[in-house]
């Protein structure tokens, strides 16, 4: 089964969140369910550079303003195919934001162009290589659904995949004649949003099926709270979408191996944590008291991300003996208002304001517990390596931090289950209340031990959610025999 890839990001080459990790682990995951996974990229300055012997595989003399080529190759183990276009992708750095942290004027061209091509590939096929399946990753994927199904050659079926349904790709309406689209296809049915055109809604609607990144997150997404305005689409077509769990690269995430941390460990022999709690509290200039635990953030400073609540929650933390380490860049005020609060916490709040890496890799293997108090979030990945390292998550309940971890609950410790600490609703008072239950749990070192070598177990690989991506192609192919 072949099936290609649509997307605008993908590790190791371009991230700004877990849409690329997904992007770049799952075609080796779904290569164990027979599936030859390629995947469609915008040529981008990191990406170009990863394929330096790449072929070209045909030429677009016009591509939306100026000349392209499709270029292919491997690299990262990945099959990758490359849209060239200079005029569109030449551009270092975030690739959705120009300098001046606006969104690049022709994000509709860039996008659109990616998308028109993948459609020409899924119905002429390249390099002798022709899709089963395309598979569609966020607004950025999502009008190749339009171009197919409004076209009039015969399609092989898509699956849009939804990893952030806060990102929509919402554009003004006389760009559906630039992009090539029909205009039969601009109405509330088909890809209009509210008087504009709506990439993800296109996805939405056109694909043959839906899939976001958690079973919670997929029966949130059909209310209001959750569904930013696409809960009707999404919730007309229910029995069309499924929630299926991200996974996360288990030899890139491997305490017994990882090159970043300053001891290797393993639910077998946990002892090197602690070297990597000292180098982790050293990095941080954190004195932290070995009875509470130390805490850490690997976030987006973002509201979503709830850690404006975290902030309002730092005098019980602090007043509990804990302490807590925070990597993370994102908006201003919550940069700012980070940095002075870790001024007038020496010794119990370090903070570094950056994206780094190598550096979460210490703080997931250092931190006795992460903290991910989001307001939604569709899977999380954070909280998936805590479980690796031992880290317990803390979470909020909602989307795939519901699905992941299991709560310290009273049932769950007699039950020899409980994985980390679960707080709703999302507000300061219930998020203060789980870091006191995780401080008295903490203190209990024998029940703490047997929780860590429990998360540490916990199977967080591509396996399961392998194969239900895998069962998805098949039935789409199936339906359309
Ligand atoms: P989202 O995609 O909403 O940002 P996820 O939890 O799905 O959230 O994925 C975030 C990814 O980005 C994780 O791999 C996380 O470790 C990484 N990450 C986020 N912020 C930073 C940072 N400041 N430094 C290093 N890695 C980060």
């Amino acid at each position: 089964m072949k099936v290609l890839f649509v997307a605008s990001e993908c590790v190791p080459f371009i991230k700004t969140g877990g849409l690329a990790d997904v992007v770049g682990a799952l075609p080796a995951a779904l290569a164990s369910e027979g599936v030859e996974a390629r995947v469609l990229l915008p040529a981008y300055p990191a990406v170009k550079a990863a394929l330096p012997k790449a072929k070209v595989l045909r030429q677009f003399p016009r591509s939306f303003g100026g000349r392209g080529q499709l270029i292919a190759g491997k690299a990262a183990g990945l099959d990758v195919i490359a849209l060239e276009a200079p005029h569109l992708y030449d551009r270092p750095g975030n690739p959705y934001l120009a300098a001046n942290g606006k969104d690049w004027p022709d994000n509709h061209l860039r996008y659109g162009a990616l998308c028109r091509v993948a459609a020409r590939i899924a119905v002429e096929g390249c390099d002798g290589w022709q899709p089963d399946v395309v598979h569609l990753h966020d607004w950025q994927a999502g009008l190749t659904a339009a171009y197919l199904k409004l076209g009039r050659r015969a399609a092989p079926p898509c699956v849009t995949t939804i990893h952030n349904i806060a990102f929509q790709g919402l554009f003004p309406e006389k760009t559906v004649e630039t992009l090539g689209l029909p205009e039969k296809g601009f109405h509330p049915e088909g890809f209009e949003y509210f008087g504009k055109l709506g990439f993800l809604k296109a996805g939405l609607v056109y694909a043959e099926r839906i899939t976001t990144v958690s079973p919670t997150y997929a029966r949130e997404l059909t209310s209001a709270e959750f569904g930013m305005g696409l809960e009707g689409v999404i919730a007309a077509r229910r029995t069309q979408v499924s929630g299926i769990l991200n996974g996360i690269d288990l030899d890139i995430w491997n305490p017994a191996a990882d090159p970043e941390i300053a001891k290797t460990y393993s639910a077998k022999a946990p002892a090197g944590k602690a070297a990597n709690r000292k180098a982790l509290a050293e990095r941080f200039k954190l004195d932290p008291d070995s009875r509470a635990p130390l805490f850490c953030v690997v976030s987006r400073l973002t509201r979503q991300k709830g850690l404006d609540l975290l902030l309002e929650a730092l005098p019980r933390l602090i007043g509990r003996g804990a302490s807590l380490a925070v990597l993370g860049s994102g908006d201003a005020d919550l940069e700012a208002a980070y940095t002075a609060a870790a001024r007038e916490n020496p010794g119990r709040l370090g903070v570094v304001i950056g994206y780094d890496e190598a550096l979460s890799h210490l703080m997931q293997a250092g931190a006795d517990s992460i903290l991910v108090p989001s307001r939604f979030e569709p899977c999380g990945l954070t909280q998936l390596y805590g479980l690796r390292y031992g880290t317990l998550p803390l979470v909020a309940r909602t989307g795939g931090l519901a699905d992941t971890v299991i709560d310290a609950n009273e049932a769950a410790l007699q039950a020899g289950v409980a994985t980390g600490f679960q707080f709703a609703p999302v507000a300061t008072a219930p998020l203060a209340d789980a870091i006191d239950r995780c401080c008295d749990a903490f203190a209990d070192s024998k029940a703490w031990g047997a929780m860590v070598r429990r998360a540490m177990k916990h199977p967080v690989g591509w396996e399961t959610s392998a194969a239900a991506y895998a069962k998805v192609y098949r039935e789409m192919i199936e339906a359309q025999r």
